[in-house]
């Protein structure tokens, strides 16, 4: 569904697509001092390149788009502001809102007018319920008064200074027999190789042929839609005069949800029970995403080990089109342990009488020594744990060598 991301902005950075944020920063300030135009006036767009890739790139959620949808993803942020797009053009050719295909020719041979992408944030909840929104947008629409010719009938000509083609030769004579050929814009048209006399000007689009117009249009999220699937509106988007218009296309960007993970269908979310409740059944509510308050039983009896996942068919995602199938929910179960000393050393004995027995000791034979358990906190590590991290920071090399069993011991 998604095409498939470029690696371009890495390339300008000189970085790989994985790089970490410190790889970004330390290759960018390599580059800016070296390209900076103070520095070396002759790089031309070079900096100008450095800086966007940069400023994209160590920017999580506009590399997040990029990495998933290239650079059409990054539309969003930029908004299409003048500097921006000339860069952007100049990295990707085209503007900020071609892309893919946008010049390409229709069926019926016309020239087909640029697609215009446009991010569309949902919550899970409009994913799962489905919504109906309005978007309001500006864009350019044939003239009406004029249909887009830019004054009255017959009104526009062709530039007789540059006979239709917007630039003029020019020839200099710079000695006898030696000329010179220069090509320059057209004074007369602009350029546009068409002159609208002044009094046949059409008054509603001053013989631009188009004129800015707010649409509506009303967008269907239906339930069961995905993170990255395009609503298109075909034909919507700039009209401008022998051109067929481009298409509008919302990109759906789903938005984290606090309680629920979604992985295609099915939805994850993790629920604390504690150790009572793991060993001798509970009852728990929780509200889903269409409001509906789900209660979840499990029975004295069965038992939660802390880690397990349980499953509860058809409470996940409604599927896209076939809405009353519906994926699974798994429930993930962290069990809280009591704190250390939570129950006087009499009860203790009592507990340990109603819980299954312990495993018989076998008794030693020989020499033995005893050591101390103590507490251990991950996050800060032993001298062994900040080991395993300088690895890890110096050299990613040094660490992929190590087996998953060797971290594992650590953790
Ligand atoms: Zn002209
Ligand atoms: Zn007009």
């Amino acid at each position: 569904m998604a095409n498939v991301a470029d690696t371009k902005l890495y390339d300008i950075l000189g970085v790989p697509p994985g790089a970490s944020e410190n790889e970004l920063k330390k290759a960018y300030r390599k580059l800016a001092k070296e390209y900076h135009p103070d520095k070396n006036p002759n790089a031309g767009d070079k900096f100008k390149e450095i800086s966007f890739a940069y400023e994209v790139l160590s920017n999580p959620e506009k590399r997040e788009l990029y990495d998933r949808y290239g650079e059409q993803g990054l539309r969003e942020g930029s908004g299409g502001s003048g500097g921006m797009d000339d860069i952007f053009s100049h990295i990707f050719g085209g503007g900020l809102f071609s892309f893919m295909g946008s010049q390409n020719r229709s069926r019926n041979g016309r020239r087909r007018g640029e697609d215009m992408m446009h991010p569309l944030k949902v919550s899970l909840e409009d994913l799962y319920n489905g919504k109906t929104t309005k978007l309001q947008l500006s864009k350019n629409v044939l003239c009406s008064a004029c249909n887009g010719q830019g004054g009255k009938s017959g009104a526009v000509q062709k530039c007789s200074a540059c006979r239709g083609r917007g630039v003029r030769i020019m020839i200099r004579q710079l000695a006898p027999g030696m000329v010179q050929q220069m090509q320059s814009v057209c004074s007369d048209c602009n350029g546009e190789g068409e002159v609208i006399n002044e009094k046949d000007r059409c008054k509603k689009c001053e013989g631009k042929k188009v004129i800015k117009e707010v649409k509506i249009l009303e967008v269907h999220v239906d339930k069961g839609m995905k993170h990255g699937q395009r609503i298109t509106f075909t034909g919507e988007a700039d009209q401008a005069p022998g051109v067929e218009p481009g298409d509008i296309v919302l990109l759906l960007q789903e938005k984290e949800h606090e309680s629920f993970q979604r992985d295609g269908n099915d939805l994850h979310m993790t629920h604390k029970v504690g150790l009572v409740e793991a060993l001798c059944g509970f009852q728990f509510t929780f509200k889903h995403l269409d409001a509906r308050q789900i209660v979840v039983k499990y029975p004295p009896g069965k038992v939660i080990e802390p880690g397990c996942v349980r499953v509860v068919r058809g409470e996940g995602m409604p599927q896209y089109r076939n809405p009353f199938e519906k994926g699974d929910l798994y429930i993930k179960f962290d069990v809280q342990f009591p704190d250390n000393n939570w129950i006087s050393p009499e009860k203790l004995s009592e507990l340990e009488d109603l819980l299954p027995a312990r495993p018989e000791v076998p008794s030693v034979i020989g020499e033995t020594e005893e050591v101390d358990l103590q507490e251990f906190d991950s996050t800060r590590g032993s001298a062994g744990g900040q080991r395993r991290e300088a690895y890890n920071d110096s050299s990613d090399e040094e660490s992929s060598h190590h087996g998953p069993g060797v971290q594992c011991a650590h953790q």
